[in-house]
């Protein structure tokens, strides 16, 4: 036997195995809602002007590919502080946050995690129900016992607030609670400001340890009110984690471009914090790559190139809630005795449609329409050449 004979066969990825699924399918209508990244109305993935803008001014400025530091290029944790926090931030005035560029937002969470296992070793995880399929084992493989808290309600398609606080009110001093500060994944279903409210009063009294995960900034209402959250929590004192990251605010998936900010008690702490932080990045990949990093860095500090992002990114979000809308518009009319009114209510790239299982299968198999299994659709997927197929398959399976 070989050091491999024992080994078994890992459980392909839930997601990603639906798009091989899809690619593999010959029906030319077929359409995969079940991807996690936005498409426009042409079904591509954009590359935005602004990136290309800022490509171009990089590649003119031919620069050697010499290291960056082992917490990423400074001007780009600077702009992400910036737009996370805010530009009036107090906790950047104080010099209390500090942030590092990571591989991604995966790559952010992981850092967080590990940081948080070194620190926190006994502390257990708390995540929505349901979440991010990678949130539970990301923090798994970093060590942790990974718990859920309720979240969202099947029959209200919306959050179950009253159990959710309920459980908050149940964990132990020092829980870390992993949070979507926007756009939740995969459920579209986001806490109001008053709901906000009743959540940091309960991580503060009871000093829980909030981990803010923001990977939509922008897709749900805006870049600024979609950062209220994390400028409430980081205006209530205490530590604080934020993952983001620029997969989809600026259609960069493959750069892999994201950061972890950490916001510490007073600045000779937030110092100590990033040294440790530091240490981390060191003994896992060293020091982050260039790219993406300098893309996002120059199109936020270069005032026109900032204005255009804006609106592209707003041509994103119009796009995605005009979805919502058509898709809602046509449902009424072709299946008047069924309500998907709720799916305008929900934010974000994602829908948690309602539809079941065997609903999902069925659209599969009649229709190579493909979601996934819980009813998720990436509502950005649906497009001007297949919204009525869509429409008209769904109105079958109802
Ligand atoms: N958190 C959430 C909630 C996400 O939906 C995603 C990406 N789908 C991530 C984190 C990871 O982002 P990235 O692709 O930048 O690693």
């Amino acid at each position: 036997p070989s050091l491999f004979t024992a080994i078994e066969l890992a459980p392909r990825d839930p997601i990603l195995g639906i798009t091989e699924a899809y690619n593999a399918d010959t029906n030319p209508k077929k359409v995969n809602l079940g991807v996690g990244v936005y498409y426009d109305d042409n079904g591509k993935v954009p590359l935005l002007e602004c990136v290309q803008r800022a490509e171009a001014l990089l590649i003119a400025t031919v620069t050697p590919r010499t290291y960056l530091p082992i917490d990423g290029l400074a001007t780009y944790d600077k702009a992400v502080q910036e737009l996370v926090f805010g530009a009036e931030s107090k906790v950047i005035a104080e010099k209390r946050v500090i942030t590092a560029q990571a591989i991604g937002g995966t790559g952010a969470l992981k850092l967080g995690a590990d940081f948080l296992k070194r620190f926190a070793p006994d502390a257990q995880v708390w995540i929505s129900d349901p979440s991010w399929e990678n949130h539970r084992a990301l923090f798994e493989s970093a060590g942790f016992v990974v718990n859920n808290y309720p979240y969202y309600d099947a029959a209200t398609h919306g959050v179950d607030f009253e159990s959710m606080l309920a459980s908050f009110k149940t964990m132990p001093a020092g829980s870390i609670v992993l949070l979507h500060a926007c756009c939740h994944n995969p459920t579209g279903a986001d806490l109001n400001a008053d709901q906000w409210s009743k959540i940091i009063e309960v991580v503060t009294s009871r000093g829980l340890v909030p981990f803010l995960d923001m990977a939509y900034q922008g897709f749900g209402e805006g870049i600024e009110t979609d950062g209220q959250v994390v400028r409430r929590f980081a205006a209530a004192g205490g530590p604080l984690f934020v993952s983001n990251s620029f997969s989809k605010s600026f259609s960069l998936y493959g750069e892999r471009v994201g950061a972890l900010s950490i916001v510490a008690t007073d600045s000779a702490e937030a110092a100590r914090v990033l040294s440790q932080l530091k240490r981390i990045i060191r003994t896992n990949y060293s020091n982050p790559p260039t790219h993406g990093g300098k893309v996002v860095a120059t199109v936020l500090s270069n005032p026109e190139l900032r204005a255009l992002w804006e609106t592209e990114l707003a041509a994103m979000r119009v796009r995605i809630r005009a979805n919502r809308e058509l898709l809602v518009d046509l449902l009424k009319q072709k299946a008047p005795s069924h309500d998907f009114a709720f799916v305008k209510q929900q934010c974000g790239m994602f829908s948690y449609s309602g539809l079941s299982k065997e609903q999902v299968d069925q659209l599969r198999n009649n229709n190579a329409i493909y979601a996934v299994d819980t009813g998720r659709i990436c509502v950005a997927a649906l497009n001007s050449s297949n919204i009525n197929y869509v429409v008209d398959a769904i109105c079958q399976v109802l």
